[in-house]
């Protein structure tokens, strides 16, 4: 008999379509249910604060196939660590950090693959751009080429209808193919990283490619 971990994982699976690309979120996981998540066929972690997920990545570092995902605020001093140890960035929320991102990804010799944190609704507790303001930047952005830019990440606002929430995630289609259609060179926005617990289903329904799952999968977080 699996655990209730594999269990949530087939069950989300068996709901979502193949494309879709499960990222679980193991901020105050353990090691051994994140190790119970790979067996039930999870490749992708997402960790948001870098001291926590690079003891986890130690004691995991068996697992040689997991993507790395960082979904969390970068403070200017943790960035090159960022680079250092994860494939994607999904929370590039200024152009100061992108632009220190792409400077130190050439001293590094690497290309992360990232998206641009965007807010579409107001909220004063979430980082990103607002949209006029990435709409605004999109030239200096461009000219970050050591930065694979693939796609906008979106949190949404609490406390939304679901109406609300399809509205907003239909928003950030839109605005990625408004990117996309402004034919930038090093801009692609063909990832959209969006979708939680609560509102992953809409998120899909919207046009996610990848969501970011955390307490349906290894139960309510304490902290
Ligand atoms: C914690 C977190 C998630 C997962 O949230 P759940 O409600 O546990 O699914 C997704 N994205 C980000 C950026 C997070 O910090």
């Amino acid at each position: 008999m699996s655990g209730i971990i594999a269990q949530n994982i087939n069950q989300i699976r068996a709901s979502i379509p193949d494309y879709i690309r499960l990222i679980a979120v193991t901020k105050t996981v353990s090691p051994t249910a994140m190790r119970e998540a790979y067996e039930a066929g999870i490749r992708d972690f997402g960790e948001n604060r870098l001291q926590e997920a690079l003891c986890k990545q130690k004691e995991l570092q068996e697992l040689t196939d997991v993507s790395w995902h960082f979904i969390g605020h970068i403070q200017t001093n943790k960035a090159k660590k960022v680079l250092e140890h994860f494939n994607w960035i999904h929370s590039v929320d200024s152009l100061k950090l992108a632009q220190r991102l792409n400077k130190l990804a050439e001293e590094l010799a690497c290309q992360p693959q990232v998206c641009l944190q965007v807010k579409l609704l107001e909220d004063p507790n979430k980082y990103g751009w607002e949209v006029p303001d990435l709409l605004a930047d999109l030239p200096q952005l461009e000219l970050c080429h050591h930065l694979d830019i693939q796609g906008l990440m979106t949190i949404l606002p609490l406390g939304l209808s679901k109406t609300e929430a399809l509205a907003t995630f239909m928003a950030a289609k839109e605005l990625a193919q408004e990117i996309n259609q402004q034919q930038y060179s090093h801009i692609h926005m063909n990832q959209l990283s969006m979708g939680m617990s609560g509102d992953y289903l809409l998120a899909i329904k919207a046009g996610a490619t990848m969501i970011r799952l955390g307490q349906i999968i290894f139960g309510a977080r304490k902290i």
